[in-house]
């Protein structure tokens, strides 16, 4: 605490992202990244445009990654908008749409951000719980609000909630934004992309940092009506005239254009899961269903805790969660093949031993 903090500052509890260890002797399983490097072709695409033009500001509106993106998903220019990383976009979004009367809703297990955005932009919200089975309700929903926003699949249950669901919310929810935040859509999810030309009302948030192996290059966007979009323009530009670099626009372009590695390295994440799924449940945990590259598991034969703390003096990290309803679970994100079985062989001699 300091007397210079001003007041939102002091309250504020800010978000804790997953260990980076300094040193790489750790098999990361804890904050979702892809175990496949990004495609050599947005390697290359960065090395080229690392020249003399850097001494230049990039393109302030992004166009040639709007383009790629709009392209890609058969919208319009106009109907994207890019960022930061998606937990940029997802700041500008709450500004945006979510300062309003009534208060926001949100599952009581998503992604913690959202409780840190509403804390600093000061935002009214409910915590819906989730089903005792980890599943969105809708009809919870179904109540005034100010705004209604959720992770598919969800974070950190790895649960997707299907179209006709989503379609079925933005019917019953007309006067205010959704946020269908789809950070691992790519993982076996249908993206909600396809409604944005019947719900104006309709946000859809996505990012690079997962499927196309960029977290390191921040690179964020959303997909709406252009209605939304102009909102969002608006709050950027009041913000940061240049949220993205000219290495993030043209890394990110290139791996929009390198599809075939795209759809090869997710291919290869849901087969690591699907395998990853058949051992564990072998030794008797259970594993909620999921669409993402993770998987949310509760171990059986030692607690949540004692395994994490294990795991890391064998040097694989995951995530542990210290939180009511989740403290007897571990988010497991999936690696290659070669690292999953590790943990699983790790997971089983200290299962063995306790
Ligand atoms: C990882 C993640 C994000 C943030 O992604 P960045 O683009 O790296 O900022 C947003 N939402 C959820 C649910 C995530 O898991």
């Amino acid at each position: 605490m300091s007397k210079y903090w001003s007041q939102i500052i002091q309250a504020l509890k800010p978000y804790v992202p997953g260990e980076q260890p300094k040193d790489n002797c750790f098999i990361k399983l804890n904050t979702n990244e892809n175990p496949y490097p990004p495609s050599p072709k947005v390697i290359d695409a960065i090395s080229k445009e690392t020249d003399a033009s850097l001494r230049r500001y990039p393109d302030p509106n992004c166009e040639a990654l709007k383009q790629a993106i709009a392209e890609y998903y058969s919208v319009k220019k106009g109907n994207v908008f890019v960022g930061n990383g998606s937990d940029e976009v997802l700041a500008l979004s709450f500004i945006s749409f979510f300062k309003q009367r009534q208060p926001i809703l949100f599952p009581d297990i998503s992604y913690s951000f959202y409780e840190v955005y509403c804390r600093i932009f000061e935002i009214q919200n409910i915590r819906v719980p989730l089903t005792a089975a980890l599943n969105i309700s809708l009809a919870d929903y179904a109540q005034p609000n100010g705004g209604i926003i959720f992770p598919n699949p969800n974070a950190p249950t790895g649960k997707l909630l299907l179209l006709d669901s989503i379609e079925k919310l933005l019917k019953q929810n007309d006067r205010s934004v959704v946020i269908v935040d789809e950070a691992y859509i790519d993982f076996g999810g249908d993206t909600a992309i396809a409604l944005i030309d019947k719900y104006p009302n309709l946000l859809v948030a996505q990012t690079f940092s997962k499927s196309r192996s960029l977290a390191g290059l921040r690179v964020g966007a959303a997909l709406g009506s252009e209605e939304l979009i102009e909102g969002l323009e608006r709050a950027k530009n009041s913000f940061n005239s240049y949220p993205l670099d000219r290495l993030a626009i043209a890394g990110a372009v290139e791996a929009i254009r390198d599809e075939a590695y795209f759809q090869s390295t997710c291919k290869k994440v849901m087969e690591t899961r699907e395998r990853t799924v058949a051992a564990l449940s072998k030794m008797g945990f259970s594993i909620v269903p999921s669409r993402a590259n993770f998987v949310f598991i509760r171990p059986k034969g030692i607690q949540a805790r004692e395994l994490y703390t294990r795991l890391k003096d064998e040097k694989i990290l995951v995530r542990y969660f210290d939180k009511p309803r989740i403290d007897e679970y571990l988010r497991v994100t999936i690696g290659t093949d070669a690292d999953m079985q590790t943990f699983i062989e790790k997971t089983a001699q200290i299962v063995a031993a306790a």
